[in-house]
C-alpha cells in the first residue's frame, strides 16, 4: 500500500487534512503547536484506490529539543513516503520556515504535492498563487476545514501515487479453488471418491459457471469446491501416470491454480523428501496450506510416537499450516476437511487495518527492541498491510533488520492475529 506523509509547519492545519483524507473515520489528535506527535498512520480511500497517510509532527528546523525532533520525525516520514504533501498556511504565505523545509523536501526527491491549506474564499485564493515562488509547481488551494477542494487534492494525490499493482485481489464470485495434492499412493484418489457420489448433482445447479474441464466441482461441507486439476486422479488405471517429473509439474500446476492446497501425506509411512517438496511449492505459491495425514486407521500407538517425533523435526518450519488426520477409506475426519479449509482461506484473506497493525507494532518494538549492533539499533517506525491472499506487511525501518528479530517479528504477528493456515510476507523498508 502506498504511503502519503502529509508535512508542514505547526499549526498550518496538517491534522484537519489529514481527517478530510480519511473522511473523518478515525479520529486524529488536534495539533498542538510544538508538541511532539507521534507519526501516525491512517488508512485513506479515493476512487477505489486504498493509501496510507501518515501525519507529522509540525515541521521546524533548527530549533533547538521538541521542534528538532518534530523535524526529525517529519524528515524520516518524508523519506519513507512514496508521495509528499508539503502544507503551507495561504493566509500567511510563505515563511523562511516554509523554504528551509522546501529544500529537505527537494533533497528528498520525493513527488511533492503543494497544498495551500486555509483558501475558504476564492479573495485567499488569489493570494495562493503567490506560493508558485516556491518552486514546488502549482499550489493547490484548499480549505481542510470546509472541504473545498478535497476532492481535486485526492485526485492529485492519485495521480502521483505509483502505479496500482496488477493483482487482482476482488476475486470472482464462483466456488473456491482447492488442489488437493500429494505423492502417488497418498489416497487422492480415495479421498476424492468420497466426494464424488454429490459431484453430478453439483455441477447442475452451478449454472454458469466455466470450469476447466479436468477440474472437478465436488460438494463438500455443503459447500460446493472447484478441486483442480483432479483429472490426472480419475484416469489413473493402479499406478501413478507418467513420469516423476511430469507429476511435479502437475502438482505445481495444480497449487498455481488453486487458492488454498491440501497436502496429503501418508501417515503410515515417514515423511519424505517429495512430501517435503510439494509442501515448498504450496509455501513459496503463497497458497493457504491444509495438511492431511490420510490412513489414520493405519497409525497405532507405536506409529503415533514415530510420527510425533517426525512432524516435531519435519514440519517445524511451516507451524501455522492446519493439520487433520483423516482416513479416506473409513471416513474418519473427514468432514473436517471443509472447516479446515474455510478457516484457511479467512486467514489467507485477512486484513488487519494499519490502526490497529501500529499499535500492536509500538507495544511490541517498546517491550522488545531490536537488539544494539555497532552501537544502534534499527527501528521499525511503522508498518503497513501491503496486500492479501496471502497477508503481506512492509516494515518501514531505519536500517535493515536481523533475520533473527524478523522472525520474532513474524512470530509475534501471528500470535496476535492468527493467520492459521496461511503464509504471512513481510518485507522490510530501510529508509533511502
Ligand atoms: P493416490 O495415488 O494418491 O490417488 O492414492 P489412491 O487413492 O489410489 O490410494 C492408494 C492406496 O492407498 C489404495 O490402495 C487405497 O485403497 C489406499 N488408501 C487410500 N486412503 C486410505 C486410508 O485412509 N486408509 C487406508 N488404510 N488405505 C488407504
Amino acid at each position: 500500500q502506498p504511503v502519503v506523509a502529509v508535512v508542514g509547519r505547526p499549526n498550518v492545519g496538517k491534522s484537519t487534512l489529514v481527517n478530510r483524507l480519511i473522511g473523518r473515520r478515525q479520529a486524529v489528535v488536534e495539533d498542538t503547536p510544538g508538541v511532539t506527535r507521534d507519526r501516525v498512520p491512517y488508512d485513506a480511500q479515493w476512487n477505489g484506490r486504498t493509501f496510507t497517510v501518515v501525519d507529522t509532527g509540525g515541521w521546524e528546523p533548527d530549533a533547538k529539543d521538541r521542534a528538532a525532533a518534530i523535524a526529525a520525525q517529519a524528515e524520516t516520514a518524508v523519506l519513507t513516503a512514496d508521495v509528499v504533501i508539503f502544507v503551507v498556511d495561504a493566509m500567511v504565505g510563505a515563511t523562511d520556515v516554509d523554504e528551509a523545509a522546501v529544500k529537505m523536501l527537494r533533497r528528498s526527491a520525493k513527488p511533492v504535492i503543494l497544498v495551500a491549506n486555509k483558501t475558504d474564499n476564492s479573495a485567499i485564493e488569489l493570494e495562493a498563487t503567490s506560493l508558485w515562488s516556491l518552486g514546488l509547481g502549482e499550489p493547490h488551494p484548499i480549505s481542510a476545514l470546509h472541504g473545498r477542494g478535497a476532492g481535486e487534492l485526492l485526485d492529485a494525490i492519485l495521480d502521483a501515487l505509483p502505479e496500482a499493482p496488477k493483482i487482482v485481489e476482488n476475486r470472482p464470485r464462483g466456488p473456491r479453488r482447492v488442489a488437493l495434492v500429494g505423492r502417488p499412493n497418498v489416497g487422492k484418489s480415495s479421498l476424492l471418491n468420497r466426494f464424488s457420489g454429490e459431484e453430478r448433482a453439483v455441477v447442475d445447479s452451478v449454472a454458469g459457471t466455466t470450469v476447466d474441464p479436468v477440474d472437478s466441482l465436488v460438494e463438500i461441507g455443503g459447500e460446493t469446491w472447484q478441486l483442480v486439476d483432479t483429472a490426472g486422479l480419475r484416469k489413473r488405471v493402479g499406478k501413478a501416470s507418467g513420469t516423476e517429473y511430469y507429476a511435479s509439474l502437475r502438482t505445481a500446476g495444480a497449487i498455481e491454480a488453486a487458492e488454498v492446497a491440501v497436502v496429503l501425506l501418508d501417515s503410515s509411512e515417514p515423511i519424505s523428501e517429495q512430501d517435503q517438496r510439494i509442501l515448498t511449492m504450496v509455501v513459496e505459491a503463497g497458497r493457504a496450506l491444509v495438511i492431511a495425514f490420510n490412513k489414520w486407521d493405519l497409525v497405532d500407538a507405536d506409529r503415533r510416537y514415530y510420527l510425533d517425533k517426525e512432524i516435531d523435526r519435519e514440519l517445524r518450519r511451516i507451524p501455522w499450516a492446519i493439520r487433520l488426520n483423516l482416513s479416506a477409506q473409513t471416513g474418519r475426519a473427514v468432514d473436517k476437511l471443509a472447516p479446515a479449509l474455510r478457516k484457511a482461506l479467512a486467514s489467507w484473506e485477512t486484513r488487519v487495518p494499519t490502526a490497529q497493525l501500529n499499535q500492536w507494532l509500538t507495544a511490541l518494538v517498546q517491550a522488545t527492541p531490536h537488539p544494539v549492533r555497532g552501537g544502534r539499533a534499527p527501528k521499525i517506525l511503522f508498518a503497513t498491510q501491503a496486500g492479501v491472499s496471502p497477508p503481506r506487511f512492509v516494515l518501514f525501518t531505519t536500517a535493515p533488520l536481523d533475520a533473527g528479530y524478523q522472525r520474532f517479528v513474524e512470530r509475534k504477528l501471528r500470535e496476535e492475529f492468527g493467520f492459521e493456515g496461511s503464509p504471512v510476507e513481510i518485507s522490510v523498508r530501510p529508509r533511502k
